[in-house]
């Protein structure tokens, strides 16, 4: 069928424009996207930080939308049923799926990258026959997409799909890091460097599970507010304050937890520095290739650790209907973190907005109707 779709040429160059999407084949699912979340990951993508290659590509790994067609054996999702998308459809097969650990799928990370659906091909191109490739194995930038039956998860009903489009990336992300890595308990004191669409959520799970103190750090008071609403206990505007001294001052000789969503050596060194002794520093942020860290190995004698987390680092394909059930039931309030609403159009001003660090979130809605209307 033929679409419009935002397309990623070259780095720095979407455009949105026509393009085709071939039908879904065994194990493969048609979906109409409702909306779509614009993610930081999506920002290095179209600057090219994540390595050659990588275009040109329907770009979009966050989003939800309503199945329009099924391939031959897929039995988990009938046409009509809305679902949300999980970039990582786990194969339930490969050594690390067999060791449970679904997100870290071999062959879904092979062709994530390589840009194809799990049988290593694609079924988008342009109409010149140039084939795209699908933006994180969901390409969900686009009127429609085909993804692996295992990244169409199935939601509840009663959740508006503008606000389950944040549950594939941003949520999966920010909750799996304070669940499953984490493991926050009530009254344990977390840090959380970086409030954007993704620190917004490791945010509202530290809250739900009961952290505190619960110090936000950010660089934008309007962000800050967001979480404070969120339930930080503690906001830290690193602008005008020395975020060291700060948690320092808060929880003297350091916090049980941080949590670094930015993706920068400096703030991943800062997690470090605030951490007490025989903590661990959760990295959630997505760095530039190329990026080093260092800190002091002296501190390796206080039992301190840092280690990184990947899209939750649980099973997708259980955590994102757990985590929708959470929204349905009003524990989860996912509409504060969307700052704007646009259509395919706005990607471009999406993204922008993104490398000024402006807003939080932007949802783009390619089906109002399905979408519902987005109130903010
Ligand atoms: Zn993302
Ligand atoms: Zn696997």
């Amino acid at each position: 069928m033929r679409m419009r779709a935002a397309v990623l040429h070259e780095p720095g160059h979407v455009v949105v424009e026509e393009v085709e999407l071939d039908s879904p084949r065994a194990g493969e699912v048609l979906v109409k996207v409702a909306a779509a979340g614009v993610c930081h990951s999506d920002l290095h993508l179209v600057d090219g930080h994540l390595g050659d290659g990588r275009w040109p590509m329907v770009l979009g790994h966050e989003g939800a939308g309503v199945v329009e067609a099924v391939g031959e054996g897929v039995t988990h999702v009938v046409v009509g049923d809305p679902v949300g998308f999980s970039f990582v459809p786990s194969c339930r097969k490969c050594p690390a799926c067999l060791a449970g650990r679904f997100n870290m799928c071999g062959p879904a990370g092979t062709n994530g990258a390589k840009g194809a659906l799990m049988d290593g091909t694609s079924r988008l191109s342009l109409p010149d026959g140039t084939m795209l490739q699908h933006g994180l194995m969901t390409a969900c930038f686009a009127e429609h997409t085909v993804v692996d039956g295992r990244g169409a998860v199935k939601l509840p009903p009663g959740l508006p799909l503008w606000q389950a489009a944040l549950l594939g990336c941003g949520v999966m992300t920010g909750f799996g890091a304070v669940r499953n890595v984490g493991r926050v308990s009530a009254g344990e004191s977390v840090a959380v460097i970086g409030c954007g669409g993704v620190g917004l959520q490791v945010v509202a799970a530290a809250a739900l599970a009961g952290a505190w103190p619960l110090i936000a750090i950010d660089r934008d008071p309007a962000k800050l507010e967001i979480a404070r609403r969120r339930g930080a206990t503690h906001v830290i505007d690193a602008t005008t304050t020395d975020p060291r001294e700060a948690v320092l001052e808060l929880n003297a000789g350091g916090v049980d937890h941080a949590f670094e969503v930015v993706g920068s050596s400096e703030t991943m060194r800062l997690a470090w520095e605030l951490l007490r002794p025989a903590a661990t520093a959760v990295v959630v942020g997505l760095a530039p290739a190329g990026v080093e860290v260092s800190f002091p190995a002296i501190d390796f004698l206080a039992d301190k650790g840092i280690r990184g987390s990947y899209y939750g680092s649980g099973d997708p394909a259980a955590d994102l209907p757990a985590l929708a059930e959470l929204a349905v039931t009003g524990e989860l309030d996912l509409s504060d973190v969307v700052t704007h609403v646009s259509d395919l159009d706005g990607v471009n001003a999406a993204l922008e907005r993104l490398r000024r660090g402006e807003g939080a979130r932007t949802v783009l809605v390619l089906d109002s109707q399905l979408a519902g209307p987005p109130s903010l």
